[in-house]
């Protein structure tokens, strides 16, 4: 009985609490590169979407700033001109599974197979399927087994902008860019959708809106804005917007 229980404790450790500080341990040391380049990334989850993703490529193209995108495989399917566009206006183009499964919530096998079609999809479009940003941001051991086994390069924020259900005002968001001096940003080009049936029709405005205010405040802080996947690229040294 007690050699059970502590089989169950230690797997319990294992399952959730032991994936958690380690991505813990990978976002600090994301936002300390990001500090000591002055650096702001945009990122984008959830998407492609007809009427957001465009209208969000037109502000960037104006603006002559790219972005980051991760993608789930099942609408870039179905959005493959997109899908093209993105990647002909030089933005990275990347992973966020076939389906969005939670990790916490899904049978192992199921979650890995969703994310190797993932993989799959975005690499058979042209982007880069292997950079993967976790639904949620949720793993478990076998999930970090997996993507250590398959080489997958794990992509996490250091800024939630919580921009398509809390509505984290635009100044907070700012406010934290400041305190952390600069970060990855994780925002959605999508419509709320979850939980099914939540739309939030506002959103395309508030994503506008949000993109605008963070090119603004990295012009005006001396901020450089780049890819996630230029980070390993980057010196520390800062030359501006
Ligand atoms: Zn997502």
């Amino acid at each position: 009985m007690a050699w059970t229980l502590a089989v169950c404790l230690i797997v319990a450790v294992i399952w959730i609490p032991a994936p958690f500080v380690w991505r813990r341990s990978q976002e600090r040391a994301l936002a300390g590169r990001c500090r000591a380049a002055r650096i702001l990334v945009l990122t984008y989850d959830d998407g492609p979407d007809p009427e957001i993703t465009p209208r969000l490529l037109e502000l960037l193209k104006s603006e002559g700033v790219k972005a980051s995108f991760f993608l789930i495989g099942y609408k870039a399917k179905q959005h493959v001109g997109l899908v093209q566009q993105l990647l002909a206006d030089g933005h990275e183009v990347a992973s966020h599974s076939q389906t969005h499964l939670n990790a916490w919530k899904t049978l192992p096998l199921r979650w890995g197979r969703d994310v190797a079609l993932g993989v799959e999809t975005i690499t058979a479009l042209g982007g880069t399927g292997t950079r993967f940003r976790p639904p949620w941001g949720k793993l478990t051991a076998l999930g970090v087994a997996q993507v250590l086994l398959t080489g997958l390069d794990l992509a996490w924020w250091t800024v939630n902008t919580q921009d398509v259900w809390a509505r984290r005002p635009i100044n907070q968001v700012l406010s934290d860019i400041e305190r952390k001096g600069g970060g990855v940003i994780l925002m959605h080009d999508t419509y709320g959708r979850y939980p099914p049936g939540n739309l939030i029709p506002s959103n395309l405005d508030h994503i506008l809106a949000l993109t605008r205010s963070l090119i603004e405040h990295a012009r005006d802080n001396n901020y450089r804005m780049v890819r996630l996947c230029d980070l390993d690229c980057l010196g520390t040294s800062s030359s501006g917007y």
